[in-house]
């Protein structure tokens, strides 16, 4: 895993400490000695990680991870504050600034080490989400991407897996009022529950007489459904052993008993923070290419993915010299369905028109809502004579059976007028393609509608 830690000290000695340790690791190692300095790197560089001390002249840590926390263009940039001090209220400070962790001096080495690279891993994670979700503002969509990421005030809903009665009553009195709390005392059922509950966080007790709380963390991260769930771990003393297997196996946090009410409340927002950024930002990049490419009242590709494309399967076809097809279907009149039963009606026929459609066509090929009543089916790897089988196939069953409108089980005879054009063998592009269909649903339709023409080659 190669990546960039920025390690921020006021006393040179110290940064060169763990500049040697992280380089032994085949980490790049990039340094600050003051928090401005810092700042700078982070807003210039590609920094992965910040590991920051906490006291130090002019600007403490704690004011370096606010101001990095407060600006959108670092505030995804994971920081892990390190101090001397082990008191609660610096850790808890610490989390508040928005620290993503906490570590104390001196520091353990192999906790240093999972603690970066659990935090690298989540790291790129965000960065490819946030990569996709610029990349797709290109298509076009920008009001959904600009929309508002804050989403504190949402209580969250968390799952907390622990037997012991005792300790699980005192978690719960600990977050009332801070989190929608659930508990499973049985580790299999709260693995199913966790599985099957929307929930922003799951923390997870090791204290269980007679199973391993580590089986349960590594099968929330084998599962799709949970994988990008927060897990805090619920440790003892003593256990560090095995929190550092948990964070290898991509726990995202843990704690030490006794329990602190404001550290455990601090850390859990942290999570559940940083769930909800990286679900908005999915959510955006998946609803956005959706919504740009994607016809909404047919479910069929809209005319700018054909735009994109057409060319693209142009090209291929010929360059492999295989046959390329493309028909372009019009409704017949159209304009009467929704003069007698309204744009609903109307809609209801554009939508069975295209589940018709795509019954009628092979998965690679390309259908799509050209606008209106028109549509268009891009077919590769099939030449004049076929298409022009598909298009009369598709002419038939849409003239067979008569198309349901609204909900009074009234109907309504529907027939469609078709053009079919193929690429032709030398000097030929997508312009002559499409004009040569629509010329021929041109004749389809001063023919008398209801009928299929093609261009031959
Ligand atoms: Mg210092």
């Amino acid at each position: 895993m190669t990546a960039r830690i920025l390690v921020v000290d006021d006393i040179p000695a110290n940064v060169r400490l763990l500049e040697v340790r992280l380089l032994a690791e085949y980490f790049d190692v990039l340094t600050a000695t003051n928090g401005l300095d810092a700042i700078e790197t982070c807003e210039n560089g590609k920094v992965d990680v910040v590991l920051l001390d906490v006291m130090m002249p002019d600007m403490d840590g704690f004011e370096v991870c606010r101001r990095l926390k407060s600006d959108p263009a670092t505030s995804h940039i994971p920081v892990v504050m390190i101090t001397a001090l082990d008191q609660v209220s610096d850790r808890v400070r610490g989390l508040e600034a928005g620290a993503d962790d906490f570590l104390t001096k001196p520091v353990n080495d192999l906790q240093l080490m999972t603690r970066v690279k659990s935090l690298v891993r989540l790291k790129t994670l965000t960065d490819e989400l946030r990569l996709r979700a610029s990349t797709t503002r290109n298509i076009g969509i920008e009001e959904l991407l600009s929309r508002n990421f804050a989403s504190e005030d949402i209580t969250p809903k968390v799952l907390l897996i622990d037997e012991r009665k005792s300790s699980f009553e005192r978690v719960q009195k600990m977050l009332r009022g801070s989190a929608d709390l659930d508990i499973a005392t049985d580790p299999h059922a709260g693995f199913f529950q966790a599985a099957e509950t929307p929930y922003e966080c799951v923390m997870i007790s090791t204290a269980f007489a007679d199973f391993d709380p580590l089986r349960l963390c590594s099968q929330l991260r084998s599962l799709d459904r949970t994988r990008f769930l927060p897990i805090i771990l619920l440790a003892q003393e003593g256990e560090e052993g095995r929190i550092i297997r948990g964070l290898e196996l991509g726990i995202n946090d843990y704690l030490m008993r006794p329990i602190d009410q404001q550290e455990l409340t601090a850390r859990l927002r942290t999570q559940v923070r940083r769930k909800r950024y990286n679900d908005q930002l999915r959510a955006s990049v998946t609803q956005t290419i959706e919504m740009a490419v994607t016809d909404a009242l047919t479910g069929l590709h809209n005319r700018r993915y054909l735009d994109s494309h057409l060319q693209t399967l142009f090209d291929r076809s010929v360059a492999r010299r295989r046959p390329l097809s493309v028909m372009i279907t019009d409704l017949d009149r159209f304009k009467t369905v929704n003069d007698t039963h309204g744009h609903d009606g109307g809609d209801d026929v554009l939508r069975e028109f295209a589940r018709r459609l795509r019954k009628n066509v092979r998965g690679i090929d390309l259908a799509c809502r050209f606008g209106g009543e028109e549509f268009v089916v891009v077919m590769p790897d099939t030449d004049g004579a076929v298409a022009e089988k598909v298009a009369e196939r598709i002419r038939a069953e849409i003239a067979q059976m008569p198309f349901a409108v609204g909900h009074a089980g009234e109907t309504i005879e529907v027939t469609v007028s078709v053009g079919v054009s193929s690429v032709l063998k030398g000097l030929d592009s997508v312009a002559g393609l499409m004009k040569r269909a629509d010329l021929a649903l041109y004749e389809a339709k001063s023919a008398g509608r209801n009928r299929v023409v093609a261009k031959a080659a």
